[in-house]
């Protein structure tokens, strides 16, 4: 079967059909149609895939139909993902489509205590979603074994080994039985990315999706050129237009972040900000305050916003361009789910210019540059140091001031 049209034509089990009727989703995403047939024969699995395609339904619907052969409570499938947020997704996929089967799954990540997770796993579960960190923790600590995985899925591995959990996930698989069936995601393939993937799976099916361009193309993507000091106003200016519904603005870094949260709220918009210094419940919180249309505005950043799913962003902003192109596109990604349009807004000041030169090189557009009253022609016109960082230009710090952190790339 080539190309599934419908979700008929998976042979998929009433329970899991009656789940996908209940989401109103008849018609099966590339991903899904690729590799369920494939999964669904016990086969492993390398997707070259971001979120936002329906990568996580195209693990979940196989793994739960193959666990439905048998039903022993013990933990026959594990699925790691690299962030919180990404995690606790998964396991409402989870429930979602498990809704009219009889397993159980928990999400186990780090930054909130052990106790509850500790107490869901002795309850028994089948299912387990977790980061690599606190599985290995908890791994250490007896109060878990992997010995019974049947299903092993790695998601984003290209972000695992950007997060530096490369280590974690080796000692991870050591303990991971022999006879299992594998599947690893990633949104990019790199040397280092294949080097891990190679030794887990035998005989993989590969499924490629392009989301990336096509993604890009359905994105209306609006430039302003406009001074760092000017750009909160820009902000509550567009921020006035009505058709500006769900808002989702990207920040470089966590304090950036807070002050637009400030900034916006003090001008009686009401926005939150997720990122790494929140703590979990916080971030919880906001996303489902922004879900619900509570508030209008989230800020996050990068690795804050890396596989949360939010459906219905109308605008994604971002207020400081990213310094790895890629990000640009993930991040303008969010706006167009699942077959959605949407409208990405990015400001870009003078020390950005360098920034923007590299997505646009990366999304091979010249992105529309749009006409406003806080334009910037020393922006627009920015080159060479002027168009950098002023801390990429200057000279290394003298011996007597050791900087805490330093400097990535
Ligand atoms: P993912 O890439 O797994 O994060 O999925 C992106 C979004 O697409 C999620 O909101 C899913 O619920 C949704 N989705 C997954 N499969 C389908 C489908 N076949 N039809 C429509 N939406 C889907």
């Amino acid at each position: 079967m080539d190309k599934p049209s419908s979700f008929k034509d998976l042979n998929l089990i009433p329970q899991l059909e009656k789940a996908l009727t209940k989401q109103g989703y008849t018609t099966p995403t590339p991903i899904q149609a690729k590799s369920i047939p494939g999964l669904l024969l016990g086969k492993d699995m390398i997707g070259i895939a971001q979120t936002g395609t329906g990568k996580t339904a195209a693990f979940v619907l196989p793994i739960l139909q193959r666990m439905t052969e048998k039903y022993p409570r013990t933990i026959r499938a594990l699925v790691l993902a690299p962030t919180r947020e990404l995690a606790a997704q998964i396991g409402e996929s989870f429930s979602t489509y498990g809704e009219f089967l009889k397993f159980k799954h928990t999400v186990i990540f780090g930054g909130v205590s052990q106790g509850k997770q500790v107490e869901a796993l002795s309850k028994g579960v089948d299912i387990l979603v977790a980061t690599p960190g606190r599985l290995l923790d908890l791994m250490n600590q007896k109060k878990l074994t992997l010995n019974d995985i049947e299903f092993f899925v790695l998601d984003e591995a290209d972000r695992m080994l950007d997060m530096g959990f490369i280590h974690d996930i080796k000692k991870i698989i050591l303990k991971l039985p022999h006879k299992r069936q594998s599947l690893f995601f990633s949104a990019t393939m790199s040397p280092q990315v294949n080097a891990l993937a190679k030794p887990l799976l035998k005989d993989p099916i590969h499924v490629e999706v392009t989301a990336q361009a096509t993604t890009v193309e359905k994105i209306k993507q609006c430039l302003f050129f406009v001074d760092q000091s000017e750009k909160e106003r820009l902000l509550l200016e567009l921020l006035k237009q009505k058709h500006l519904i769900s808002i989702l603005i990207f920040t470089r870094t966590k304090h950036r972040a807070n002050k637009v949260v400030t900034f916006l709220n003090r001008n009686n918009i009401y926005a939150d900000a997720i990122h790494g210094n929140k703590s979990q419940n916080a971030r919880t919180k906001a996303i489902k305050d922004f879900k619900t249309g509570k508030i209008k505005v989230l800020v996050a950043t990068d690795i804050a916003a890396r596989g949360i799913d939010i459906p219905d962003i109308s605008h994604v902003i971002n207020f400081e361009l990213p310094n790895e192109p890629e990000s640009y596109v993930h991040r303008i990604g969010r706006t167009a789910r699942a077959g959605a349009e949407g409208t990405a807004y990015s400001f870009c000041s003078a020390e950005e210019r360098s920034f923007l030169n590299d997505i646009e090189r990366l999304i091979k557009q010249k992105i529309e540059v749009m006409q406003h009253k806080f334009h910037s022609e020393t922006a627009k016109n920015a080159v060479g140091a002027a168009a950098k960082p002023a801390g990429r230009s200057k000279k290394p710090y003298s011996k007597h001031f050791k900087p805490k952190h330093s400097f990535r790339k």
